[in-house]
């Protein structure tokens, strides 16, 4: 599951093609969202190319991990008011009845005053 040539997120990892950069580190790429639903709304993903949550295993588990626990952390950095009277959302949309349109795994996150554009 090594980099497609084909795949816009391992694209934007390797910086091939340009994003709005949030974090990176050897394993984890993260990115603002180029039509934001939010106030706040950027894109986590792992540097690996893994298309979806349904391709994940044991092997997956320390890096699963270490996205959801830096999740909060980016999210307060961005501007997410702290829990509870701010906080944010989780979505990894898996497959076309999931509403996945690029297949590279990525978790969105979401937040920021509302009304939000959608959701
Ligand atoms: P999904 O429908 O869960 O696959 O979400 C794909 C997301 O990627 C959408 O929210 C798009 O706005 C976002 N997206 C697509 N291309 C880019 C890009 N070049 N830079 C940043 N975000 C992108
Ligand atoms: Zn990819």
């Amino acid at each position: 599951m090594s980099h497609p040539d084909n795949c816009i997120f391992c694209k934007i990892a390797a910086g091939t093609i340009p994003s709005r950069k949030v974090y990176e580190d050897e394993d984890i790429f993260v990115f603002h969202d180029i039509a934001p639903w939010a106030p706040v709304h950027f894109l986590m993903i792992p540097k690996a190319h893994i298309p979806s949550m349904a391709q994940v295993g044991a092997e997956h588990e320390a890096l699963l991990g270490r996205m959801m626990t830096l999740a909060p952390k980016l999210a307060l950095e961005q501007g997410c008011r702290p829990y509870p009277e701010g906080g944010f959302r989780i979505v990894t949309n898996t497959g076309a009845e999931g509403g996945q349109e690029v297949h590279h795994l990525h978790i969105h996150v979401m937040g920021g005053p509302r009304p939000w554009l959608r959701g």
